[in-house]
């Protein structure tokens, strides 16, 4: 018998990733999507798995459907990726953010105690709840967090939500504190995406410039494709528990442009940046930089694609797409939403 999995957020970034391993792997995918009234499957589409995957309606804020689904489908295991995961929208839209991010992981997590307690189930943390708290310039499981966003207090409710109902109801709960990763099908307003489609743009001749906020700040930025393979071997353990995921490197928005613009073979790129107090958050995270030991001894991980290899990756897909756009006279210039 085939093994099942629903994956909640599966036409996100994460979530087609996610899908394409599990295919791989012989499992039947069930993946939970809002309805739209035309829907958009770009991300599954590109990885060329849309066909493949049993899609199902459903809403983390409407607890019914939640229900409904998980008495319907008991699934061996659940991915739930479903969030509003953007940072930057988060201080306009912070009830929305914590009725999907907080409330709906409980909606989940009761559905699954009461219908299908024995399906594993993984949560999607993030490096975010550590906000700037660090030791010696490092994030591990140990070090307190200090959400610094709508998102982040979000999701750090989530986070020990999962570890609850571990601990009072035995169940396979698994936390997985993800840094950010980053991929072709990163959404349009997260900087790298911004960075790579507008270095595009411009390498193009279709953009003079891209706007952007705090260059200062630090990520430790890894590819999506090697980050779901942690969920799911966090998923394949004896016990559940909670993983730090990270590849170890830090590098700041300057770095990610530098590379980028060389790419395409322009060293000067300060000209093409302008800085536009809009994109600046109302409390920043300045550094993130994580040690990811316990998963590397534990689940036997390691991330695969360095840091300038994700940039050009990334470049290189924008480029290609916008080529491909031009070739069909199917073009419009995108411009990024101001958030705060
Ligand atoms: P995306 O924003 O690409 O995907 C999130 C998905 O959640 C989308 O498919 C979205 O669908 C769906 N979603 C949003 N609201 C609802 C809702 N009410 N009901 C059902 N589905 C909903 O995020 P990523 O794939 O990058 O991230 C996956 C998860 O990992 C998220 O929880 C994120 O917070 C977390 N994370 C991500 C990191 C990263 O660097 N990528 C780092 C750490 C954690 P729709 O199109 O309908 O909005
Ligand atoms: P986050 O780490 O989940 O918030 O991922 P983002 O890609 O949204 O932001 C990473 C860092 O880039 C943050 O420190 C932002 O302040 C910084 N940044 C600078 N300019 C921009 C911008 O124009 N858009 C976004 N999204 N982030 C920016």
């Amino acid at each position: 018998m085939k093994k099942t999995a629903l994956i909640t957020g599966i036409i996100g970034q994460d979530g087609a990733y996610l899908a394409k391993i599990l295919l791989a792997k012989g499992y039947h995918v069930y993946g939970l999507m809002r309805r739209y009234a035309t829907p958009q499957f770009n991300n599954t589409d590109y990885l060329g798995i849309t066909k493949d995957i049993e899609f199902v309606f459903g809403d983390m804020t409407d607890e019914s459907s939640i229900l409904n689904l998980i008495k319907s489908l008991r699934p061996d295991e659940v991915y739930n990726l479903a969030a509003q995961s953007f940072v930057g929208i988060s201080w306009d839209l912070p009830k929305m953010t914590t009725e999907v991010n907080s409330l709906g992981v409980m909606y989940m997590l009761n559905a699954l105690k009461l219908f299908s307690p024995q399906t594993k189930f993984y949560q999607a943390s993030t490096s975010e709840m550590f906000g700037n708290s660090h030791k010696d310039g490092l994030q591990t499981e140990q070090t307190p967090f200090h959400p610094r966003s709508p998102y982040a207090i979000s999701k750090l409710y989530s986070h020990w939500l999962t570890i609850n109902y571990r601990e009072s109801y035995n169940m396979f709960c698994a936390s997985g504190i993800l840094f950010n990763h980053e991929s072709p099908i990163r959404g349009m307003e997260f900087v790298t995406r911004k960075i790579s489609h507008g270095v595009a743009q411009i390498a193009l001749g279709l953009a003079q410039e891209i706007r952007l906020g705090n260059l200062d700040s630090k990520r430790d930025w890894g590819f999506a494709g090697d980050y779901v393979e942690a969920m799911w071997l966090m998923l394949q353990q004896e016990k559940a528990d909670d993983y730090l995921i990270s590849t170890g490197e830090t590098h700041s928005i300057r770095d990610f442009l530098q590379i980028a613009f060389a790419h395409v073979g322009i060293q000067d790129w300060e000209k093409y940046i302008t800085i536009d107090p809009r994109f600046k958050r109302p409390a920043e995270v300045f550094a993130l930089h994580g040690k990811s030991d316990k998963a590397r001894e534990k689940l036997g991980w390691v991330p695969k694609v360095k840091f300038e290899e994700l940039v050009k990756m990334m470049v290189d897909a924008d480029v290609a797409r916008l080529k491909h756009k031009m070739a069909d006279k199917k073009y419009s210039s995108v411009k990024t939403p101001v958030v705060s």
